[in-house]
């Protein structure tokens, strides 16, 4: 018997073309999916390619030179961008984060932001737009991003300590230009700046003390460490829950050096949970999606670098949204399909894996966190 080989591009492409409702449904900015919750984050995947191959996201031994990345003509354009994130406007987004892969990779992204910071929600509010970046090209855009109308910059940033640094990121890239590039962001007015630290247990976690000294010794209350759990996304870093620091841990680390109290959180739908220095130092945020699922006021959805909908960061098929796009569908044809969609959605992975009962059907594998952001 011969074994029927899949290629990783093939699954990754996996969508279903939605449906356009005969009649359209106007949207009314209170779209609410199966499980009552509203749709209030879009985030866009600008690119699927990246410069680093941190071994959590995009491991080298997979994402090698002989990987397929989308070729330009897949890729939602500028254009095709912006429209989809003004009907994601109408539907009651009013948050929008540009991801990738790297997003300042691709090219004039600021030009993407200008065009984006025209939209409007119905209350005629500018949208509040972010970006998250591994800062390797920030301290030479920041401006540019800062003048097109970003308002804030997410960074990620694994550890202080340059060697550990450098193996995170597995390309050799030193740490000091990413804190240039926080400094260069903060500088320009991308403020307050949330800096992301993903812990693995053994490879980072002797850096949390030394990153948060650090980040309250340099920036105060004008940067935010948020600490990550390492996650199971994607199929392809060898996700073990023996490398997953519960943040609960974490907090207490940080809490024997530096004594934090509770925040409220700033809005619903948070992902990160909210705490303070005691002694004034500034906030500390916590992301805990394996230990502590967050579904239940879950309102992001995600758009990937070629116009697929994924409606949870672990879903395994999204919806074509290109391929309206693309196939001469009207505004209010491509409202009532998205509002079908998110209608329907009853997705809710972290809850179901914390109550064991995720299962995948064997042809279905979850898609990259480089190809539908993070
Ligand atoms: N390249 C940009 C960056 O690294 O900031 C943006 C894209 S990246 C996919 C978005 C975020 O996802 C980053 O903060 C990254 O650390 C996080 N991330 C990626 N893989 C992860 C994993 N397996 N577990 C937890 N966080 C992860
Ligand atoms: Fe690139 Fe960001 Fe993934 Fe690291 S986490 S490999 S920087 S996309
Ligand atoms: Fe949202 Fe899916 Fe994450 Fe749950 S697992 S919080 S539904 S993205």
């Amino acid at each position: 018997m011969t074994d029927v080989v899949i290629p990783l591009a093939d699954l990754r492409y996996a969508a279903r073309v939605p449906t356009v409702p005969a009649q359209p449904l106007p949207a009314t900015g209170l779209l609410a999916d199966r499980l009552g919750r509203p749709l209030r984050d879009l985030r866009i995947s600008v690119t699927d390619r990246c410069n680093f191959r941190c071994s959590y996201c995009m491991p080298k031994e997979v994402f090698d030179s002989n990987y397929k990345f989308l070729p330009q003509t897949s890729l939602l354009s500028f254009e095709e961008i912006t429209r989809t994130a003004r009907l994601f406007a109408a539907h009651g987004v009013s948050k929008l984060r540009l991801t990738g892969g790297e997003p300042l990779l691709r090219k004039h992204v600021e030009r993407l932001i200008e065009q984006l910071a025209a939209l409007r929600t119905p209350d005629g509010a500018p949208l509040d737009i972010t970006l998250t970046t591994n800062a390797t090209l920030l301290a030479r855009k920041a401006q540019a991003l800062k003048d097109a109308g970003l308002r804030r910059v997410t960074i990620s940033i694994d550890a202080l300590d340059d060697a550990i640094f450098r193996r995170m990121n597995d390309v050799d890239f030193p740490v000091t230009d990413v804190l240039h590039g926080i400094d260069v962001a903060l500088k320009v007015g991308l403020a307050p700046v949330k800096l992301n630290m993903v812990v693995r247990r053994g490879t980072n976690d002797g850096e949390i003390i030394p990153l948060a000294r650090h980040v309250r010794e340099h920036y105060g209350p004008a940067a935010v460490l948020r600490f990550i759990e390492f996650m199971d996304v994607g199929a392809t870093n060898g996700w073990n829950m023996g490398e997953v620091l519960p943040s609960a841990q974490v907090r207490q680390r940080i809490h024997e050096t530096f004594p934090l109290l509770p925040l409220d959180p700033s809005a619903p739908g948070e992902t990160a949970e909210r705490w303070c220095y005691a002694d004034g130092g500034g906030e500390v945020g916590f992301i805990s999606s394996v230990t502590q699922a967050f579904c239940r006021d879950c309102n992001r959805a995600r758009l990937s670098t070629e116009g697929k909908l994924f409606l949870c960061l672990f879903a395994s098929r999204g919806h074509d949204l290109r391929a309206l796009l693309r196939g001469g569908y009207s505004d209010e044809q491509i409202n009532a399909a998205i509002g079908l969609i998110w209608g329907d959605r009853e997705d809710r992975y972290s809850e179901l894996r914390s109550a064991g009962q995720v299962a995948l059907p064997p042809d279905e594998r979850r898609v990259e966190m480089h190809y539908i952001g993070g």
